[in-house]
């Protein structure tokens, strides 16, 4: 029997849609074998995990801002993908706004890649921005290998990155579809918002009112429009509104090209028990009320929700605004990259899901959607990327423990279950101390 360099042995295991038990094994890097447990696999480095962890595939968080180069005291590659790590995440896709320059052209992929190379502990991807003017770049930047490209469609929180207008989807649609490239959309209609009140106010309520469902309804129904009228692939980033999941499963039944992912906050908290001036649950779009972020967990049961993914979208503490309290004045974005995985699980297991749902959201569709062929399963031929999870431990959130640049989290002091015991990367332990993490191009991963 062929020796393999490591074989990793689990009483639990999520592989093909199941938990069983069984060894992996691994050469080279890539997963070569996976067998039932007991049958022998032959290894170099034979590791047997004990009952209390679950091997699962390392998870894929395709919405991370990292903001390197640029706005590098907000967040930065080495930070963001230490945490990730730390957090049983072992690829990222980096967002292109917040970086300066915006991932809008190839000139701007290079910056960004030189700025990465060497710092990365995960590997990490690249979308590609959709702005005003750049139609034309768009084949060449898909060339260049990014997995999609993301835009707006309300102001999106720095000048360098413009939103299209609504009648510009279309085109833009069309100019992808001829490479069979995705749209990643911040869906919130920036008509809906500017009519909406918009008070600088220390309560939550007020800055709910001023990010309404509607907006998020209305920009979604457009994309789905846009979609359908193009037969280009089209995908709503952090859906917030519950309201918009049967436009979304309508589409589809329709055959319109339309995904969908949510974020472990929407899941998590609710309106109702953000406390005055707590800037820190400040996002756009917003969280919502209790019976929304049920109905999203409805949405993931049944598939209309693909996928969740953090919107790690951190900045300094000054930015956040919390002497003012002012919901209005702070920017909007939660740090969650390395506490994620524990999170959904927590919320997740209380409503009768298992680590196998889990595992389908945060690494097998996000990969799937991306194009990551060989990310977020354990199968053979992917690579042995792997998250060795305690489910039954737990832990209170310290941000000051955290390794993203900035401590600054709403899950500051929340006890949460499942705790990351270590993560592989192509075969190896990570240990946080040599950035191994390869710079990923699609088609090639
Ligand atoms: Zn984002």
């Amino acid at each position: 029997m062929a020796q393999y360099d490591t074989v990793l042995c689990a009483r639990r295991l999520v592989t093909n849609g199941r938990e069983e038990a069984g060894c992996v094994g691994v050469t080279d890097g890539r997963i070569a074998a996976v067998e039932p447990l007991g049958s022998g696999l032959d290894g170099r480095q034979v590791v047997e995990l004990g009952d209390d962890v679950v091997l699962l595939p390392g998870l894929v968080d395709a919405h991370v801002h990292v903001n390197e180069p640029g706005r590098t005291e907000w967040e930065g590659f080495a930070s963001a993908t230490r945490a990730a790590a730390a957090g049983g995440v072992t690829t990222i896709l980096d967002m292109p706004l917040n970086s300066i320059p915006p991932t809008v052209d190839v000139a701007a992929l290079e910056v960004k890649r030189k700025s990465a190379l060497g710092q990365c502990f995960v590997d990490v991807g690249f979308w590609g921005g959709a702005v005003p003017g750049n139609l034309g770049e768009l084949t060449a930047l898909h060339a260049a290998g990014v997995f999609g490209f993301k835009c707006f469609l309300v102001h999106s929180g720095v000048e360098e990155f413009p939103p299209l207008l609504p009648a510009d989807l279309e085109d833009y649609l069309r100019v992808l579809r001829t490479v069979d490239g995705l749209l990643i959309v911040h869906a919130e209609d920036g008509d809906e918002i500017e009519r909406a009140p918009s008070l600088h106010s220390g309560d939550y309520r007020d800055f709910l009112s001023s990010r309404p469902r509607a907006a998020e309804n209305r920009a979604i129904s457009r994309v789905i429009e846009a979609a359908r009228a193009t037969g280009g692939r089209a995908h709503v980033l952090h859906l917030s509104s519950s309201d918009a999941l049967p436009l979304i499963a309508e589409a589809r039944q329709d055959g319109v090209r339309i995904t969908a992912e949510t974020c472990p906050h929407y899941l998590t908290f609710a309106a109702e028990e953000i406390p005055g001036g707590a800037t820190q649950f400040k996002c756009c779009p917003p969280i919502r009320e209790a019976d929304n972020r049920e109905q999203l967990w409805r949405g993931l049961a049944d598939g209309t929700i693909d996928c969740i993914v953090s919107d790690h979208s951190p900045c300094t503490p000054e930015l956040k605004r919390l002497d003012l309290g002012d919901f209005a004045a702070a920017w909007g974005g939660i740090s969650s990259l390395q506490i994620g995985l524990s999170d959904v699980w927590t919320e997740a297991r209380r409503r009768g899901f298992s680590l196998v749902d889990v595992t389908r959201w945060m690494a097998e569709r996000p990969a799937q959607l991306a194009g990551l062929r060989r990310k977020g399963r354990i199968e053979p031929g992917h690579d042995a990327d792997f998250c060795i999870f305690a489910p039954d431990d737990g832990f209170v959130v310290d941000p000051t423990a955290l390794f993203h640049r900035n401590p600054i989290t709403p899950y500051a002091g929340r006890r949460l279950d499942g705790v990351v015991r270590s993560t592989w990367l192509r075969g190896q332990e990570l240990t946080g101390h040599q950035p191994r993490g390869h710079l990923l191009t699609r088609g090639e991963a």
